[in-house]
C-alpha cells in the first residue's frame, strides 16, 4: 500500500477501506508518512469529505495510535463531557464537582485556550499550585479514591491526533466537520469514555456558525460513538453571547465558585444543570435527564458540589485559600467600565468578539507557547434582549496595560448591535441529539 494511492482514493471521492485509513494513520504517527502527504489527505478530505464509516475507521485508528485507557475496574460505568469550545464556558469546573457529589465518579482530561476560546486547564491555574500534568498512573489513583479528576490530556492519549490537529491548524483544514468529530471522539475514546455527553456550541463564537453545520457534526459524533460502540447525546447550544458572565481565566474561575454557591449567573447555572443532569442519565444514576437536572441543583445548592470541587482542588495541590475567599485570586491593575453610548434593546452581544478581546487583553494564547495573563478579562453585565441605558455599565474590562485597555474598549464597542424594538433573548439550547 502507498500513502500517495490513498491521497488519490480521497481525492478521486472513493470510501477508503479500514486497512487504508489504518495503514495512513500508523505511517503518519511513526513519521514514515510526511506532512506534506497528511496535509494533502487533509486537504482531500475537507473537499470531498467522509462517510460515517470512514469517520468512524479514522476516528478508532487514531484513538488507537497511543494508550487506550480502560476505567473498566476503577468506575462503574466511565462518562465524559465534551463541550466544542466557546467563550465564557466555564461548564466543566461546576458540572464535574456536582455529578461527583451525585454518585457519579468522574475524571476528566481538559484542553487549553487556543483562538478567541478558553480552556479549562487555564482557568484551573488560575489556583496557585494546582497541578494538570498528572500521568495515567496518579489520573486513576485519584480517580478510585477521590472519584473526581481534572487534568490535561497525557502525551501518550490519541498521538495521531495530537500531530494532525496541530498540522491541519497551519493548513487550513480544521473546519471539515468529519476531521472535527474524528479529532475529538478519538481522545474521548482514547481516555476511557463508555457515555459521553457532547456540548456542541453553534454560533458566532463556536467552531459551527449554523444551526445546520452543528446538527451534523452532532449527529456525525453519536454516530461514531454508536459504531464504536459507546454511548452519547449531543446537546446543541447557543454561543452567540458569552456563557455567564465571566471571559478570563481567574474571572471565569470566580463566576465557577460563585456557581457551586448557588450564586452564578442564571443562564451559566441553567447550562450546568442541563448537562449535569443529561450525564447523571446516560450513567443511569437517574431516570432521565429532568430528574437529574433536579439532583444537580440539589447537590449544589446544599453545598455538597462545593465540598467536592475543594476536596478536588486540595487533592491536586490547590491552595485552597484562593477559591476560599476568591477575591485572592490574579487580580488585573486596571479595572474599568464601559459605559452604554446610548439607549436601546441590546440585539447582539458577539462572542468571538468578546473572547478576541480577552485575548487582546492576554487571557488566551495566538500561538500554543504563547504564556498567558490570569488577571485579566471582560465581564459582560448584559444579555440579548435586555434594555440599557445611556451610560449603563456594559462591561466591566480587567486589563495591566493601559494601552490594551484603550484597544479593547474599541473592539467592544463593535460587539454590539442594538434595536428600537424589543429582541427576544436567546434561547440556551436549540435541541438534543440522542
Ligand atoms: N477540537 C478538537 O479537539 N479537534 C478539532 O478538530 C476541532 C476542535
Amino acid at each position: 500500500m502507498r500513502a500517495v494511492d490513498i491521497i488519490i482514493n480521497k481525492r478521486n471521492k472513493h470510501e477508503l477501506t479500514q486497512e487504508e485509513i489504518q495503514f495512513f494513520i500508523d505511517g503518519y504517527t511513526k513519521d514514515e508518512i510526511p506532512d506534506y502527504q497528511a496535509s494533502a489527505f487533509a486537504m482531500a478530505t475537507l473537499l470531498n469529505g467522509m462517510t460515517n464509516k470512514e469517520t468512524t475507521d479514522l476516528t478508532l485508528a487514531m484513538a488507537n495510535s497511543g494508550e487506550v485507557l480502560d476505567l473498566s475496574s476503577v468506575v462503574p460505568i466511565a462518562v465524559d463531557k465534551h463541550s466544542t469550545g466557546g467563550v465564557g464556558d466555564k461548564t466543566t469546573l461546576v458540572v464535574e464537582p456536582t455529578v461527583a457529589a451525585c454518585g457519579l465518579p468522574v475524571g476528566k482530561m481538559s484542553g487549553r485556550s487556543l483562538g478567541f476560546s478558553g480552556g479549562t486547564l487555564d482557568k484551573l491555574e488560575s489556583i496557585p499550585g494546582f497541578k494538570t500534568n498528572l500521568t495515567t498512573d496518579e489520573f486513576i489513583s485519584q480517580l478510585k479514591s477521590i472519584g473526581l479528576v481534572l487534568t490535561g490530556q497525557t502525551a501518550d492519549l490519541a498521538p495521531a491526533d495530537g500531530k494532525f490537529y496541530a498540522l491541519r491548524d497551519v493548513t487550513g483544514t480544521v473546519q471539515s466537520i468529519p476531521l472535527i468529530a474524528s479529532s475529538v471522539m478519538s481522545k474521548k475514546i482514547a481516555a476511557g469514555a463508555q457515555a459521553i455527553v457532547l456540548d456542541v456550541k453553534i454560533g458566532r463564537g463556536a467552531f459551527m456558525k449554523s444551526l445546520e453545520e452543528g446538527r451534523a457534526l452532532a449527529e456525525l459524533m453519536v454516530s461514531i460513538a454508536k459504531l464504536a460502540g459507546r454511548k452519547a447525546i449531543a446537546l446543541l447550544s447557543d454561543m452567540n453571547q458569552p456563557l455567564g458572565d465571566a471571559v478570563g481565566n481567574s474571572l471565569e474561575l470566580k463566576e465557577a465558585v460563585q456557581t457551586l454557591h448557588g450564586d452564578g449567573p442564571e443562564d451559566f447555572f441553567e447550562h450546568c444543570l442541563v448537562v449535569a443532569g443529561h450525564m447523571l442519565a446516560i450513567a443511569g444514576i437517574t431516570e432521565n435527564d429532568n430528574i437529574g437536572q433536579k439532583v444537580a441543583r440539589d447537590a449544589i445548592l446544599d453545598g455538597r458540589a462545593w465540598d467536592r470541587f475543594r476536596e478536588l482542588v486540595k487533592t491536586q495541590g490547590g491552595d485552597v485559600r484562593y477559591i476560599d475567599d476568591p477575591g485572592l485570586l490574579p487580580k488585573s491593575n486596571l479595572v474599568e467600565d464601559y459605559l452604554s453610548p446610548r439607549s436601546g434593546y441590546l440585539a447582539k452581544i458577539d462572542a468571538q468578539i468578546v473572547g478576541e478581546t480577552a485575548v487582546l487583553l492576554g487571557a488566551g494564547r495566538s500561538n500554543k507557547e504563547d504564556s498567558i495573563d490570569h488577571s485579566v478579562g471582560v465581564v459582560v453585565h448584559n444579555k440579548v434582549g435586555d434594555y440599557v441605558n445611556t451610560g449603563d455599565s456594559l462591561f466591566n474590562i480587567h486589563s495591566n496595560q493601559t494601552v490594551l485597555l484603550r484597544q479593547a474598549k474599541l473592539k467592544l464597542a463593535e460587539a454590539l448591535e442594538w434595536s428600537e424594538q424589543p429582541v427576544s433573548p436567546l434561547p440556551l439550547f436549540y435541541g438534543v441529539i440522542q
